[in-house]
């Protein structure tokens, strides 16, 4: 559906996003809580729960790609055991900040480390994480396919990929319900948190841009994985993508 918003050109993408993600980064996670009613919370412990990290002394490497203020890595590291360890990538320093000190709040510096770095190119050498994590982070990607072979490349043979993400809804009346949240009333939650409508719109049409359930699976086959599956959450309003590197 068209919805009449100007489309941003390809090169001009991520700077915006840069943008927009500097100026929230100290409201972040308040706005998520209000954009969302508390809904990523129960998205996001799913995805810690389908990781399944080792509880034990088993030592465990999980690369947090577009981590942003650490939420994805906090509730993995609180929920593992003491050699479970997390890097967490994002293109944001000041994204990162806000990370840097949560995880010193929960006492987890020794366990999680924040690296600056663009998804579609990874600071980190070949084969060497069991798994790869990326939250609200792929759709705000310019090249989903570079994104995605980098997360294959660094991952272990026998590497797990989980990727959450804004995906299709398809529930009737909840699909109409999402439309108004969305395009009433986050660019309104945008413009009173932030004063920055427009970048929220940018955001809501990054999410309906974002391919469908079974096209995105494609992509992720396409980069290599084997066994892609997917469960939607809140009837699809997001889904957890999953596969892994044989
Ligand atoms: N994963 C966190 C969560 O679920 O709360 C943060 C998600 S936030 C919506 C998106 C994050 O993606 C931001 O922190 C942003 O800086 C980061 N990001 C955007 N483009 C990126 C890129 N090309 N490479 C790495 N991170 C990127």
């Amino acid at each position: 559906a068209s919805f009449g918003f100007r489309a941003v050109p390809e090169t001009e993408r991520q700077g915006l996003v840069n943008k927009v993600f500097a100026s929230v980064a100290g409201r972040y996670d308040l706005m998520n809580d209000l954009m969302s009613g508390g809904l990523h919370r129960l998205w996001k412990r799913e995805l810690i729960t389908m990781l399944n990290a080792p509880r034990g002394t088993t030592s465990f490497k999980l690369l947090d790609v577009a981590g942003g203020t650490g939420d994805i890595s906090i509730r993995y590291a609180e929920d593992s055991g003491p050699n479970a360890t997390a890097v967490i990538c994002d293109i944001s320093p000041e994204m990162l900040e806000v990370g840097r000190r949560r995880i010193a709040d929960a006492g987890l510096q020794n366990r999680i480390q924040c690296v600056e770095g663009n998804a579609e190119e990874l600071p980190f050498e070949s084969s060497s994480f069991d798994a790869y994590t990326i939250a609200f982070g792929i759709r705000n990607v310019t090249h989903i396919d570079k994104a995605l072979a980098e997360a294959y490349r660094v991952l272990k043979p026998g590497g797990r990929f989980l990727c959450l993400e804004f995906s299709e809804c398809r529930v009737p009346v909840l699909d109409r319900l999402y439309d108004f949240h969305s395009f009433e009333i986050i660019p309104r939650l945008g413009q009173l948190t932030a004063g920055d409508a427009e970048s929220y719109r940018y955001l809501v049409e990054s999410i309906r841009r974002f391919p469908t359930q079974e096209k995105f699976a494609e992509l992720v086959r396409g980069a290599g994985f084997s066994r892609v599956n997917y469960r939607n959450l809140t009837g699809g309003i997001a889904a957890i993508h999953g596969g892994w590197k044989i």
